[in-house]
């Protein structure tokens, strides 16, 4: 097996995935590292036929690439989709169904949409590690016009918890998720997931984020009393907070609902947290084959959510 393929520039990316049988091929790389094994037979050769179905040439099973993947039964191309995946992640700014349907030239805005999600959903890598080190957190609500009561949700706003690690310069990655209240269990929870036990946790004196020493943090509550004039508590996971509520205001304004607002989070840590990341091909490749690993999904089940 030789060094995976990525995508440099525009020229190597069209070279590369002019036709289905080279997105197919691409996707076989991604799911069969090692090579081709049967599931069956444990054989080793094998034919790919152009609809992306792998036959075993020993004991003829067929196997799908696109089976179990979210590229399964699409109605668009593979060569479509992969492009969609190419300038998404171009886009420093995140992407809105209607700009995808346009760059695209896809008819349906409803397909350009479901496709949008759909991509979001590779944006989570599973097994992720957890921030550590020394992290901020505090919580915002999204939404609505007038501030919220902390503490209890605030009419049509949505309450959002947000950690960010500090390193010597600058910030770390991000990590954040809509939450139902600020009590202590609900935070308590954000911060087990998010948070490894043992890292230093900044909040200010909320009484939600009391008992997280208990939990294995060192906690270090801000106080207005220590700062100067004009200095701002918190003041890393307030800037993610601002940077946030622009970036929600400027590309998804139409679509601000709860529903949806999970996968916005998750495309805004995805950008944030690969910030520095200078290879275009690298994040392409690595949402490709988070497709190529993940679960079908339709439509319906995107509503559902
Ligand atoms: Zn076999």
């Amino acid at each position: 097996m030789g060094i995976m393929r990525v995508p440099k520039n525009q020229l190597e990316f069209e070279k590369m995935f002019t036709t289905e049988g080279q997105c197919i091929e691409y996707m076989k790389e991604l799911r069969f590292p090692e090579g081709y094994s049967c599931r069956k037979c444990d054989h080793r050769e094998y034919w790919l036929n152009n609809r992306g179905v792998m036959v075993c040439k020993n004991c003829r099973d067929e196997l799908s690439i696109t089976a179990g993947t979210i590229f399964h039964r699409s109605k668009l191309p593979l060569t479509t989709i992969f492009r969609a995946l190419w300038w998404i992640v171009a886009q420093k700014n995140g992407v809105s169904a209607v700009g995808l349907q346009r760059v695209l030239g896809i008819g349906s805005y409803r397909t350009a949409w479901t496709w949008l999600h759909k991509f979001r959903r590779l944006m989570v890598f599973p097994g992720r590690d957890k921030l550590k080190g020394t992290v901020e957190i505090d919580e915002t609500f999204i939404g609505g016009k007038s501030e919220g009561k902390r503490g209890r949700g605030a009419e049509g706003k949505t309450q959002v918890a947000i950690a960010v690690e500090i390193m010597e310069k600058g910030t770390g990655r991000v990590r954040m998720a809509i939450i139902s209240d600020a009590s202590k269990k609900t935070l308590g929870k954000f911060i087990l997931e998010n948070i490894e036990q043992g890292s230093a946790l900044i909040s200010d004196g909320w009484k939600g984020y009391s008992g997280v020493s208990k939990k294995g943090y060192i906690h270090k509550i801000e106080s207005k009393l220590n700062l100067n004039d004009g200095e701002s508590m918190l003041p890393n996971v307030h800037r993610i907070a601002s940077l946030l509520k622009r970036w929600l205001l400027g590309t998804h304004q139409n679509f601000i609902g709860e529903l949806y607002l999970a996968y916005y989070l998750d495309e805004f840590a995805f950008r944030h947290n690969r910030r520095k990341s200078k290879s275009r091909g690298l994040l392409f490749q690595r949402l490709i084959e988070q497709g190529v690993l993940h679960v079908p999904i339709d439509y319906k089940s995107i509503k559902r959510m």
